[in-house]
């Protein structure tokens, strides 16, 4: 596969979907997929995370921020490679994600949407409610009130 060899320098793992796992950087890349335009792009996008420096985050605005950065470089890439982006394709990504920090952040009381405190602990400005939700942004949006 051209888009892998040319970044020996990387570890890639074959998967069940497309990651990149910063704390053993570590690409995981689904194999059947590479032979798609979107799977390339896929992997492209991993591998800008990777080339990017991006490791654990603290905030969701700062994941955001990262999944910006890394769409730019894998436009990039993509340019690099010859492969026709579809933008249609990035706008889900995006969108996804716009979607998951909506629903983080909105209060499960009042809904209200909400700065962050912690890396998994938000604050109601408005009703005082404290709320969990999952370090790991590849599991499902679950809110657990802690607090009120
Ligand atoms: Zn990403
Ligand atoms: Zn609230």
């Amino acid at each position: 596969m051209e888009i892998i060899s040319a970044y020996s320098q990387h570890t890639f793992l074959p998967a069940a979907h497309f990651s990149y796992d910063a704390a053993d950087e570590v690409i995981n890349y689904f194999p059947q997929a590479l032979k798609t335009n979107s799977g390339k792009i896929a992997l492209l996008h991993e591998i800008s995370h990777c080339e990017l420096g991006h490791f654990h985050y603290v905030s969701d605005l700062q994941l955001y921020a990262m999944e910006i950065d890394a769409w730019l470089l894998t436009r990039k890439l993509a340019k690099k490679f010859n492969i026709p982006v579809e933008e249609d394709y990035i706008d889900e990504c995006i969108e996804s994600y716009n979607q998951w920090i909506e629903k983080r952040g909105t209060c499960p009381r009042c809904s209200t949407f909400c700065a962050q405190k912690t890396e998994v602990e938000f604050e109601c400005y408005n009703c005082l409610t404290c709320w969990r939700v999952s370090a790991n942004p590849q599991v499902r949006t679950q809110r657990r009130i802690i607090a009120s």
